[in-house]
């Protein structure tokens, strides 16, 4: 096979040629209450050939069989002939690498039978099912994803790497009457299957926050100074910002140039983001991305300046800077697109008691139930909250939504965790192409004057 892309790239005519070919094999289990909705492997493989051409512009060729791949480059390089863009298409230039990166998991998912996986989610769904006569309904998901990529490039690059995933989705619905409150948890990441075992307490304490939901009342609508929890702070820093980082997003829209000028202000000094696809076991992890470009930390908010961006190599070239190894293609049928990784806000100093303790009134804002994004207006759902009152965790309270201005809102950011971590709940970013695996992580952060929705 190596040697078949190695000839095939050798004889494209393209000024540029790549091929990127995958092999995957996949498990689904899902439980929807009692039944069992699917159980089911899949195996599947295919490739993509991108060349590009200078005064034509890209031709992509995707398929399923591999052999001749002469020929899929041979259409790939028509079709970039045809194409017609404004301006030529220039790659910053990267690292030429001959790398290969195997994964050793310590319990290998590939290796353990379909009974046993469906056994363990069998085991977490009951176990919802059976915590409280009020949970009605419950949604409960495993999945596994072992994938080997091999990408090669008219440049010399020629990358093996493989990428695992495990993950385990909780979802308990309660039900008293007309109220309906559902609470939800995960685990996922690039590990074996022990990274998704041994979580019945994380199921029961699921169950418990759907139950708990039923008895806490609306919050009252309001401004408030709020605590995000690490895992709606993460959130809120992909979502709300990370994506303005997406170079081609900024390239293509003039507003979003204006906002995103680097050297601008966009937090106080203790404010720090970044992105990292190079931290082990993560779900945006690899080492390199989906263009042979090294992955690595790129710095988007430092000390509270705009330092930084996302970038492919074509954004890169357009704008004049760094490629930051964020092209990345949700599988075999897609092209690389600007993308996030692992992205995070920056552990700050605060202890937990102190971001609290002198918040007479406020609110302690915790895990992300969906949001919206329009430029730089956001609003989101957290998907449980307590008040704080006096420097204290009061009553828990329901139905948050937090909307505001970014910039105002990272602004008022005036205090940010110790307690950093990697969120490790499973996330997963839809642009365009369907959801790619990343993760957020975050130190738990307060904001001043927040606008929250609710009675
Ligand atoms: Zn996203």
């Amino acid at each position: 096979m190596h040697q078949k892309i190695r000839d095939a790239i050798k004889r494209s005519r393209a000024d540029y040629t790549e091929i990127r070919v995958e092999d995957r094999e996949a498990t689904s289990i899902r439980y929807r209450g009692r039944d069992l909705e699917e159980a089911g492997a899949v195996v599947d493989a295919g490739g993509i050939v991108r060349c590009l051409v200078r005064n034509g512009g890209w031709g992509v060729v995707t398929f399923n069989d591999r052999d001749d791949l002469g020929a899929k480059v041979q259409q790939a390089y028509e079709c970039a002939r045809l194409a017609q863009t404004e301006e030529p298409i220039e790659l910053a230039a990267i690292p030429i690498v001959e790398d290969r990166i195997n994964v050793s998991l310590e319990r290998d998912f590939r290796g353990v039978s379909l009974a046993e996986k469906k056994a363990l989610v069998e085991g977490y769904n009951d176990l919802l099912l059976g915590h409280d006569e009020r949970i009605v309904d419950t949604a409960t998901a495993y999945q596994d994803e072992f994938r080997h990529l091999v990408f090669a490039s008219s440049e010399g690059t020629f990358v093996e790497e493989e990428l695992p995933y495990v993950g385990v989705r909780l979802v308990a619905r309660a039900r008293e009457g007309d109220n309906v409150q559902t609470a939800m948890e995960g685990r996922a990441g690039q590990k074996g299957l022990g990274f998704v075992q041994g979580l019945d307490d994380l199921a029961r304490a699921t169950a418990q926050r759907a139950v708990d939901l039923l008895a806490a009342e609306t919050v009252i609508g309001g401004r408030y100074p709020v605590v995000l929890n690490q895992r709606l702070a993460g959130v809120f820093a992909h979502e709300a910002f990370g994506h303005l980082s997406e170079s081609d997003f900024v390239y293509e829209n003039p507003q979003a140039q204006e906002m995103m000028v680097l050297g601008r202000r966009f937090g106080r000094d203790h404010l720090t983001i970044f992105d990292d696809g190079s931290t082990p076991g993560l779900l945006g992890t690899h080492r390199y991305d989906d263009e042979g470009t090294p992955t690595g930390r790129s710095d988007l908010i430092q000390d509270g300046i705009l330092v930084g961006r996302l970038h492919s190599r074509e954004t890169a070239a357009k704008m004049g800077e760094k490629p930051t190894g964020n092209a990345r293609a949700t599988g075999y049928r897609y092209p690389p697109i600007v993308r996030m990784t692992n992205t995070a806000i920056e552990a700050g100093k605060t202890p937990f008691e102190e971001l609290i303790r002198d918040i007479k009134l406020g609110i302690y804002a915790c895990d992300a139930f969906g949001g919206q994004t329009m430029l730089e207006n956001f609003s989101f759902s957290s998907a449980y909250a307590y008040m704080i009152r006096d420097g204290q965790i009061a009553e828990m309270v329901k139905d948050v939504i937090l909307a505001g201005n970014l910039f105002t809102t990272l602004m008022n950011i005036d205090a940010v965790g110790d307690d950093f971590f990697w969120i490790e709940s499973g996330g997963r970013c839809g642009k365009g192409q369907g959801g790619l695996p990343v993760t957020f992580g975050a130190p738990s952060i307060r904001i001043q004057d927040v606008v929250i929705g609710g009675r």
